[in-house]
């Protein structure tokens, strides 16, 4: 059968539309702060420390997979303004077992189970038990295991399912898939989806402390948790992490926890020098983001938070900080990339420019 000029013309006009809309859908991510706040203190409505990490395209707004790295309080009411609702998280990761980076996980899955309980599943990935030296165990799976076991206690989730049988039987743990890796010296693959790799390495600040990587086509963001030094006390060369250092390698983006060295045991404050020496500096953070390459550091769980007088019972020697004294201690150290200091739901997006 001969094709009319016409229906050339057709066929060309749709090739045509065609390659236009792929030329569009160009892939894109973005790297949000769900909190910033450091610790188990409140200040100022503060989030606890969680970033989200999108990845689509422009028709789906950079937002067709959607990743929760640490779920600190609050991490629903940040999602809730970004308009992301909690049925549609595909993976939950954890740094480690402390409640300012767990305990909103709470009423994220209380609130999946309430509404999404016909699935999917919500991955969780995170560390094997750990065993400290010192004789206890940190148990992700554990915590996940048992998230709704207040909830059943008190009854709830009986009633609850009275009035509606199509929720899960088990209550909120029901929804979740728990998926535990071994975090070593080296990165591993932990989560994929698509275009979307998700690699971890173990980092030291507890037992089961794990730093992960997104790798997308359209960019790269590390997460590295609270991670410090291996080694926990001076002298070494630096309060950052050799192997958040290695996975940060070229990374478009570095999200990581940050102290600053005013909090540091030689300025009196009264912070105990444990918990100073095990997080990374934001001086030390500048100079691992600097030999790494890395483009964008974006520091968060900012102790002590911008505007605080006091981090938890802890007075700030000199006062209050403000973006200034972040920014000064990261430029001290030569970085010339872009740095952000953390706000509640400040956003990257990448490429760069889109
Ligand atoms: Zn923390």
């Amino acid at each position: 059968m001969k094709l009319s000029m016409l229906n050339l013309c057709a066929i060309a006009g749709i090739g045509l539309a065609l390659s236009v809309s792929a030329a569009a859908a160009e892939p894109c991510m973005k790297v949000t702060l769900t909190g910033t706040q450091g610790g188990p203190p409140l200040f100022n409505g503060q989030a606890g420390a969680g970033t989200l990490v999108q990845y689509g395209d422009e028709t789906n707004g950079c937002s067709a997979v959607k990743l929760q790295f640490d779920t600190g309080r609050g991490t629903n009411m940040r999602l809730s303004q970004m308009k992301v609702p909690v049925g549609k998280i595909d993976a939950i990761f954890f740094t480690h077992m402390h409640s300012d980076h767990t305990e909103g996980l709470h009423d994220i899955l209380q609130l999946r189970w309430h509404f999404n309980s016909g699935g999917p599943k919500v991955d969780v990935v995170c560390s094997d038990d750990a065993k400290s030296p010192l004789g206890h165990t940190l148990s992700c799976s554990r915590y996940v295991t048992h998230i709704g076991d207040s909830l059943i206690e008190s009854g709830e989730i009986a009633q609850r399912l009275a009035e509606n049988k199509k929720r899960l039987a088990g209550g909120p743990a029901d929804l979740v898939n728990v998926m535990t890796f071994a975090p070593g010296g080296e990165p591993v693959e932990v989560w994929q989806k698509g275009d979307v790799k998700v690699s971890a390495i173990g980092s030291r600040h507890i037992p089961g402390h794990a730093s992960y990587r997104v790798d997308t086509p359209a960019g790269s963001v590390v997460v590295g948790g609270d991670a410090g030094n291996d080694k926990p006390a001076p002298p070494r060369s630096s309060s950052t992490s050799e192997q958040v250092e290695k996975l940060a390698a070229g990374a478009d983006v570095l999200v990581h926890s940050t102290i600053h060295p005013v909090m540091g045991p030689d300025k009196d404050s009264g912070f105990p020098p444990p918990i100073y020496f095990r997080q990374s500096n934001a001086a030390d953070l500048g100079a691992l983001s600097k030999r790494a390459g890395v483009k964008n550091l974006v520091l968060t769980h900012l102790i002590p938070p911008m505007g605080a007088a006091k981090q938890g019972p802890y007075p700030i020697p000199g006062g209050a900080l403000d973006e200034a004294a972040y920014k000064d201690a990261v430029s001290a150290s030569g970085f010339e990339g872009n740095t952000v200091v953390g706000t509640d739901l400040v956003t990257i997006t990448l490429p760069e420019g889109s």
